[in-house]
């Protein structure tokens, strides 16, 4: 086991639309900081990294007004909204020039946040990359429980690492940051990817409350996209299903062709005008269901091959209270694409 030293800890904060409770989670979180401080579990320089995911309300404007009271917040603010994922790989990637371990975790203070002593004893103990998973879903509504349950047994059945119940809340080390950002797909899905890496890694659970204010931002189309994209950004084995059924539905379509034949030959061919309905009804809706899986697949390559940015940063508030380190954000701020 290795030998690790109390390290620098930034907290990664996505928030889109957030005005009702950023004020409340800033306190809360930067006090948890605080106290993490004063017990010597992380340096005097861990910070709260905030990530405006381009909020129409006034969300970023409280953002500058909390950093500008006090050092220990740092403000990166996107140039529009790139959704949840990416703006926490944009903070992720902030935060790993100043940081040895990055946690990201939601601003709506629904994620415990005492879990992460937790989560640092278990980089203390060697492992590059921490999940928090959460204990049980109390507090989603039926519909929530029942598709996410779903969703993870189909992400398994579809060969997709992902762990259950384990939402963003995650550590990671510099060094894992480092791997991470070696990773440069367009399509990105955090949850599946980075269990991909290996490391070294271990599960913290914790609790799920309520939202603190504010109502979730994760509409019924951003969590299918979400879903959508997991699946396609992670596993071509919808491909090979499609394949599988299409063999299934030859061999059976052959048998058919003998048999028919033969009762023609006989001459006791039938009607069969429902026969003749279904199969052009079924053979239509399985063509074009095909179909659309493999142009979601399309579509996934045609934005892997634009290379777009996968979010651009409009603004950047660091601060430090140690002159030698006070020009430090600017030039890093540069090498950033
Ligand atoms: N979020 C974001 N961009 C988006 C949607 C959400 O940065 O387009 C942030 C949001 O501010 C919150 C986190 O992602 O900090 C999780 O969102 P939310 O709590 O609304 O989702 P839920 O907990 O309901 O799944
Ligand atoms: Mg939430």
């Amino acid at each position: 086991m290795m030998d690790r030293t109390v390290p620098t800890l930034y907290l990664v904060v996505p928030c889109y639309n957030e005005e009702e409770v950023i004020e409340k989670s800033a306190s809360v979180l930067s006090d948890k900081l605080r106290r993490m401080i004063q017990a010597g579990q992380i340096k005097q320089d861990s910070k709260v990294m905030f990530v405006n995911d381009g909020s129409r309300d006034h969300t970023l404007k409280l953002l500058h007004q909390i950093a500008a009271k006090d050092i220990m917040f740092s403000v990166v603010s996107l140039a529009g909204n790139y959704g949840h994922q990416s703006a926490i790989l944009a903070g992720m990637m902030t935060a790993r020039k100043y940081a040895d371990v990055v946690v990201t975790i939601d601003a709506d203070l629904q994620q415990d946040i005492e879990a992460l002593d937790k989560f640092l004893a278990a980089y203390m103990a060697g492992c590059e990359i921490v999940y928090g998973v959460r204990n049980d879903r109390h507090s989603d509504g039926a519909f929530k429980k029942i598709t996410a349950t779903a969703y993870y047994k189909l992400m398994h059945l579809l060969g997709s690492q992902v762990i259950a119940n384990h939402a963003d809340y995650r550590l990671l080390s510099k060094k894992a940051l480092d791997a991470l950002s070696e990773y440069k797909e367009t399509n990105l899905f955090l949850r599946g990817l980075i269990p991909t890496m290996g490391f070294a890694s271990d599960v913290v659970y914790f609790d799920v409350k309520e939202r603190e204010a504010g109502h979730s931002k994760y509409t019924l189309s951003k969590m299918v996209t979400l879903a959508m994209d997991g699946i396609t950004s992670m596993s071509v084995r919808p491909l090979r299903m499609i394949a599988i059924i299409g063999f299934g539905i030859s061999v059976f379509s052959i048998v058919m062709s003998i048999v028919s034949l033969i009762d023609w030959i006989q001459g006791n061919n039938v009607p069969g005008y429902t026969t003749s309905l279904l199969v052009s009804l079924i053979m239509g809706g399985v063509t074009l269901l095909s179909l659309g899986i493999i142009g979601e697949y399309i579509g996934k390559i045609y934005m892997e091959t634009k290379k777009r940015p996968r979010f651009i940063i409009d603004s950047f508030v660091w601060k430090t209270d140690s002159p030698i380190e006070q020009k430090a954000p600017l030039e890093e701020k540069k090498e950033d694409a």
